[in-house]
């Protein structure tokens, strides 16, 4: 029988945050049962965060290339080096920000998967999409460049989060059900490519706060989740982790 997900919190502090807050998470941060606790603050802090405590550390993003003349960016063998284990890699945000287009994302995640951390693949529709019915075709198109791109690793050594850009940031949470009904279609299309999908961890980003997380991460295909603002408050991000244990 397939294991079952590994179940993961990871808080993306995005451009927030400073050094006293690293500092209070590091001693704050306790480790939860069952759970991968991550934190993914901006890369300057990331030689500050932590690694090998309580909690994993992130980054928010990487090169797709391993060195060379990319003036700003980071590559995947200088944030192992600084003991990061997982590496956020599409985020809408940065979709939206840098024009990062789904062949891209798969570059990135590649290069993740190569350098031997864990990417955490996201994905998600506009709310425009959704009111037009097309979610699982748009969800789909995210999923098949990256599968096309890292084949059976990408079930094996990725995590995805399903992070609805219409519940980011905005406090318009996807309801458990609405959640589950994408995170299902997504492990069915990870299952087209092999049953190692029944193991995927496959998060939910959007609006988690500890008043929601335990319903969220209740549901069978919810393997824990991605958090944006409330990774930023040490208390409200315990209560999220907790509850994903
Ligand atoms: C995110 O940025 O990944 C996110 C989910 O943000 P928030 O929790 O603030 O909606």
């Amino acid at each position: 029988m397939a294991n079952q997900p590994k179940r993961i919190v990871a808080g993306n502090w995005k451009m927030n945050g400073d050094i006293s807050l690293v500092k209070e998470f590091k001693a704050g941060l306790t480790s939860v049962d069952g759970v991968d606790v991550v934190l993914c603050p901006p890369n300057v802090y990331l030689g500050l965060g932590g690694a090998g405590g309580e909690h994993a550390l992130g980054a928010q993003d990487c090169s797709e290339f391993k060195d060379g003349a990319h003036t700003g960016d980071i590559s995947v063998g200088m944030l192992k080096e600084l003991g990061c284990k997982y590496v956020i890699v599409g985020h809408s945000e940065r979709r939206q920000d840098h024009n990062e287009s789904n062949e891209l994302v798969a570059a990135k995640t590649k290069a993740v998967i190569e350098g031997g951390l864990t990417p955490i693949v996201c994905v998600g529709e506009p709310l425009e999409v959704r009111e037009a019915g097309g979610v699982f075709s748009f969800v789909a198109a995210q999923l098949v460049a990256v599968i096309d791109a890292c084949g059976e690793d990408f079930l094996t050594k990725s995590v995805v989060a399903y992070e609805p850009i219409w519940a980011i940031g905005t406090g318009k949470t996807a309801s458990p059900e609405q959640a589950q009904e994408v995170h299902r279609f997504i492990r069915d299309e990870l299952l087209k490519v092999s049953d190692s999908a029944e193991s995927t961890s496959i998060l939910y980003g959007g609006s988690v706060k500890p008043e929601n997380a335990q319903a969220l991460f209740s549901q069978p295909d919810i393997n824990g989740g991605l958090i944006g603002g409330a990774s930023l408050q040490l208390e409200s991000f315990s209560k999220i982790c907790h509850a994903a244990g």
